[in-house]
C-alpha cells in the first residue's frame, strides 16, 4: 500500500535574518527580509531613480509626473500599467495638490499595490468539494520552472500541514520526471508517474484515482511546456482537464501559470495567451531573484487581471514565498 503521510515534515525553514527568529513576529518579518532579497535587482533599478525623483520634487507639477512615467515603462511595468498609474496620480494631482516628493512616493506605492492586488478579488479558481482533493495544474513554457515550483509547492503545502500527491504529466522527457521523483523526495511525497512517452491523462487519472482514494488535499500536476501555438499541445491539456473534471467535481480547481520574471514584456504576451487558452487562474512568477525586472508582477495584476500568488526566488526547496502585494510594494519602495 502507499504510504502518503509519514510524520511531519521537516521542511527546511526559511533562513531568516531576523534577529528574533523563533518569535510570532519572525514568520512575517523572515518573509518580508526574503522578498526585499529576493527585489534587491529590481529594487537597485527602480528605487534609486525614484528616490532621486522624490528628492528633487517639492510640488508635483507635470513635468514630475513624466518622468515618473519614464522611470516606470524601463522598470517593466510597461505602457498600459504605467498609464493606469498615471492616470489616477494625474486624477489625484488635479484634485488636491501633491505636496511633496515623500507624498507623491506614497501615493505611487499605493496605487501599485491597489493594482496587485485588484484581482485577488475576482478570483477564477473553485473550491474542490468538502474531502475532495484540490487539483492544480502547473503550465506555462518551458524552462519556465514548472516542475521546480511543482516541488517547491509540494513542501509548502507539506509545512502547513496539507497532504499532497504529485503527479508527473510531462511525459514528453524522462528528465522531467526523474526531476520530478527527486522533488517528491525531497519534500516527502508520494508522486505518481509513468513511462516516457505515456499518456499525460492516463497519468493524471491514475493520479486522481489515487488522491481521492487516500483523502489527500493537494494534487500538484506537472504539464509538459507548451506554446499557445502549438495545438496539440492545447488540446492535450484540455484533455487533462476533462479527465481531472470527471474524477474530482470543479477540478482543476487552480491553474497556475508558470512564469519566468527575467522574459519581462516578452513573458507578458506569453502569458496573455495563456491565461485565454489555458484558463489559468493564478501565477507563480518565478526567478524573481537576480532580475531587475520585477516590476512585470504589476503589468500581470493589471493587464491580465490574475493574482500573482506565489514567487520563486532561486533553486532551493524554500525559495517559494507567498506573494504578498504589501511585501513587495514596501521591498522595493522605501
Ligand atoms: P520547466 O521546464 O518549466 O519545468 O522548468 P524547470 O522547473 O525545469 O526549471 C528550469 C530552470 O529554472 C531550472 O534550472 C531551475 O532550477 C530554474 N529555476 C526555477 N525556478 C527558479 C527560481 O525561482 N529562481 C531561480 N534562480 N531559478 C529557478
Ligand atoms: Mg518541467
Amino acid at each position: 500500500m502507499m504510504k502518503f503521510f509519514g510524520g511531519k515534515k521537516d521542511i527546511a525553514a526559511p533562513p531568516s535574518d531576523a534577529p528574533d527568529s523563533g518569535a510570532p513576529e519572525s514568520a512575517k518579518s523572515g518573509l518580508f527580509s526574503r522578498m526585499k532579497q529576493a527585489v534587491a535587482r529590481t529594487r537597485e533599478s527602480l528605487s534609486t531613480r525614484i528616490e532621486d525623483l522624490v528628492a528633487r520634487t517639492r510640488t508635483v507639477d507635470e513635468n514630475t509626473l513624466q518622468e515618473l512615467e519614464t522611470v516606470l515603462i524601463t522598470s517593466d511595468l510597461g505602457v498600459q500599467t504605467t498609464t493606469a498609474i498615471l492616470d489616477a496620480l494625474r486624477d489625484r494631482a488635479r484634485h488636491e495638490a501633491i505636496e511633496s516628493g515623500d507624498e507623491l512616493r506614497a501615493l505611487l506605492k499605493a496605487q501599485i499595490r491597489d493594482l496587485l492586488e485588484a484581482p485577488i478579488a475576482h478570483r477564477a479558481s473553485a473550491a474542490p468539494p468538502e474531502g475532495s482533493p484540490r487539483v492544480t495544474f502547473l503550465v506555462g513554457v518551458n524552462g519556465a520552472g514548472k516542475t521546480t515550483s511543482a516541488g517547491k509547492l509540494a513542501a509548502w503545502y507539506r509545512a502547513q500541514d496539507r497532504t499532497v500527491l504529485l503527479c508527473a504529466a510531462d511525459t514528453f522527457r524522462a528528465a522531467a520526471i526523474e526531476q520530478l521523483e527527486v522533488w517528491a523526495t525531497r519534500s516527502g511525497v508520494q508522486i505518481i508517474k509513468t513511462r516516457q512517452g505515456g499518456d499525460p491523462s492516463a497519468v493524471l487519472y491514475d493520479a486522481a484515482t489515487a488522491a481521492k482514494a487516500h483523502g489527500i488535499n493537494e494534487l500538484i500536476v506537472d504539464t509538459a511546456g507548451r506554446l499557445h501555438t502549438k495545438s496539440g499541445l492545447m488540446d492535450e491539456l484540455d484533455k487533462m482537464r476533462r479527465t481531472a473534471a470527471k474524477l474530482i467535481p470543479g477540478a482543476p480547481h487552480e491553474v497556475l501559470l508558470v512564469m519566468d520574471a527575467t522574459t519581462g514584456q516578452n513573458g507578458l504576451n506569453q502569458a496573455r495567451q495563456f491565461t485565454q487558452a489555458a484558463g489559468a487562474t493564478g501565477i507563480i512568477l518565478t526567478k524573481l531573484d537576480g532580475t531587475a525586472k520585477g516590476g512585470i508582477a504589476v503589468a500581470i495584476a493589471q493587464e491580465l487581471n490574475l493574482p500573482v500568488l506565489f514567487a520563486g526566488v532561486g533553486e532551493q526547496m524554500s525559495d517559494l514565498l507567498e506573494f504578498s502585494p504589501a511585501a513587495f510594494v514596501d521591498s522595493l519602495l522605501k
